[in-house]
């Protein structure tokens, strides 16, 4: 089974580009980071455009207030300017996943309503999995589908604490053109699995949050890393079930520490404050793209 390609068309003169930048505070931003941010700046100056600055903090496991701060003091300290966002004079934003509750709310009772969800009793692991986005290396195994055939009434009769997965199209061949990486195809089933929307603690997983956040932002174009592309595939069955209309997308290349490892946030001495601590200015650190 096959559809059109997902792509978004692209920006015309006629929309207004705005762009994101969507950090999450569970830990100190780093070389990698600044790099994406940096293209998704120069992007959108290159097209007159807007860039959002939007917290992505609903991981609360993993979140800590110092980082919050540490993340906006490191971003600025690079040279990266948000026009709407947290500290932007309070005329847009501040726009911070965890204030935003209600709206991946009315996204869940939609997709549900319209029966695309199915209630599942995964693991505690899995679900704290699904607060973030899974960068290379924590992919999800793909779902086996063990609770697809658990009617939503049984649930409902039993543990109310369930989490709600997205039935993917088996088979279906997701396609977009992304604004770096060229042609993508990845295939329902084959690629990725059924995948976590709403969790039982009742909060969204990040694939759902970061959908309902670029749709409301009115994003138009979304820079991030390369790790992302799968997951582009899955917001964009989210989008379509939504009856929403996809942004452009534009993956990054990954940065990698000099043993070819793509940097985390673990990578402590290059994080963004070691490097400054160390005497490195942004413009010596650019220089070195
Ligand atoms: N908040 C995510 C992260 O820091 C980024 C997700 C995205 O850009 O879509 O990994």
């Amino acid at each position: 089974m096959s559809h059109p390609d997902f792509s978004a068309a692209t920006c015309s003169a006629t929309i207004a580009y705005r762009g994101r930048l969507a950090p999450s505070p569970t830990g100190y931003l780093h070389l990698g980071h600044a790099k994406t941010f940096w293209t998704a700046q120069e992007r959108a100056r290159a097209h007159g455009g807007t860039l959002v600055l939007r917290s992505e903090d609903l991981d609360r496991h993993r979140v800590r207030p110092e980082f919050a701060t540490a993340m906006l003091e490191d971003l600025r300290w690079f040279g990266l300017a948000w026009q709407e966002g947290p500290d932007c004079g309070g005329a847009f934003g501040p726009y911070t996943q965890s204030e935003r509750l209600p709206r991946y709310q009315a996204a869940f009772e939609q997709l549900r309503a319209a029966g695309f969800l199915f209630p599942c009793v995964c693991s505690r692991q899995e679900v704290r999995r699904a607060l973030q986005a899974p960068h290379a290396g924590d992919e999800e195994p793909l779902y086996p589908g063990t609770c697809r055939q658990l009617a939503a009434a049984a649930v409902a009769s039993g543990d109310p604490r369930v989490n709600w997965r997205f039935r993917i199209p088996d088979g279906e061949r997701v396609t977009f053109t992304d604004g770096h990486a060229g042609q993508q195809q990845f295939v329902a089933g084959r690629d990725f699995g059924d995948f976590v929307v709403w969790t039982r603690e009742g909060f969204p997983s990040y694939q759902l949050a970061v959908v309902v956040d670029d749709a409301a932002m009115r994003i138009t174009e979304v820079v991030r890393g390369a790790d992302l592309l799968a997951s582009t595939a899955r917001q964009l069955l989210l989008y379509r079930a939504l009856g929403l209309a996809p942004p452009a997308f534009f993956h990054c290349p990954l940065v990698t520490d000099d043993r070819g490892v793509r940097l985390a946030k673990r990578h402590d001495a290059l994080s963004l404050r070691a490097q400054r601590a160390a005497g490195r200015t942004p413009e010596e650190i650019r220089a070195g793209w």
